[in-house]
């Protein structure tokens, strides 16, 4: 099994409502494989790939995977240190975000890598009380390593903002941001790729803004009206240290 395209879509920028370079890539995959490919109004990706059946026999399947990602907006820049604050697009956890790098896209879609930082005094410098401190998302800053007159020019209220990744083999497993739901996108793909002779006509859908309410699958779903639908998104195996055997959905050895 090739892991190039797992790795061309997990490593690219695509955080919700910015989704075109995850599109993008989507695209060309579903170009060779679909009879019809289009991009509908919320910038959802839509192939087609007509059935074998007779026109008043043919049902409409539609497979969707969300393209979009979890991510940051930059809510203001610090025009004196270059630091810039952030709200969130999606649900994070903050304790995950501890000097984490991230990449900002800046004015004329320039990226620019950045670190997650906390805000406060080095854990060197803080009272016994002070360590014991949860970590809120608004403890954070992005530092770009620039003046604040450099981050001013090159970045503005309202860019998008992703963790900065590349795709690790480890054991069996593979790590990388974006799994949610670029896997669930990339098995898509792959199953239209072996998909040989359908009878019903199959509609592969890369759905946007999901993160921020299933908006794409939605307003795609009224396009295409499917007699079925099968959504690909991920879940916690939830078969690591600390968790309950009754909990695991998926066994940590593989199949014999
Ligand atoms: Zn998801």
């Amino acid at each position: 099994m090739t892991l190039q395209l797992l790795k061309k879509l997990t490593e690219s920028f695509g955080p919700s409502g910015f989704e075109d370079e995850t599109r993008k890539i989507v695209q060309e995959e579903l170009e060779p494989l679909c009879d019809k490919v289009w991009v509908n109004t919320l910038g959802s990706v839509v192939g087609l790939k007509k059935g074998k059946g007779k026109d008043k026999d043919r049902k409409k399947i539609m497979i969707a995977g969300h393209i979009d990602e979890i991510g940051f907006i930059v809510s203001h820049v610090d025009e004196k240190t270059g630091f810039l604050r952030f709200v969130t697009v999606g649900g994070f956890d903050p304790k995950t975000l501890v000097c984490q790098q991230v990449m900002v896209l800046g004015k004329g879609k320039h990226k620019l890598p950045g670190l997650l930082s906390i805000a406060g005094k080095p854990i060197h410098m803080q009272t016994p009380e002070e360590t014991k401190k949860g970590l809120a998302l608004t403890d954070f800053y992005i530092d770009l390593g620039l003046s604040g007159k450099e981050a001013a020019k090159k970045v503005e209220v309202g860019d998008p903002v992703v963790w900065l990744r590349e795709l690790t083999e480890m054991g069996d497993l593979v790590n990388c941001k974006a799994m949610d739901d670029r896997v669930g996108v990339y098995v898509m793909i792959e199953a239209l790729r072996k998909t040989k002779g359908n009878t019903h006509d199959i509609y592969a859908v890369g759905t946007t803004q999901e993160e921020v309410g299933l908006r794409g699958a939605t307003t795609s779903s009224y396009e295409i009206q499917p007699d079925v639908g099968i959504a690909l998104d991920i879940t916690l195996a939830m078969d690591i240290p600390g968790s309950e055997p009754h909990a695991q959905v998926q066994k940590n050895s593989a199949p014999a």
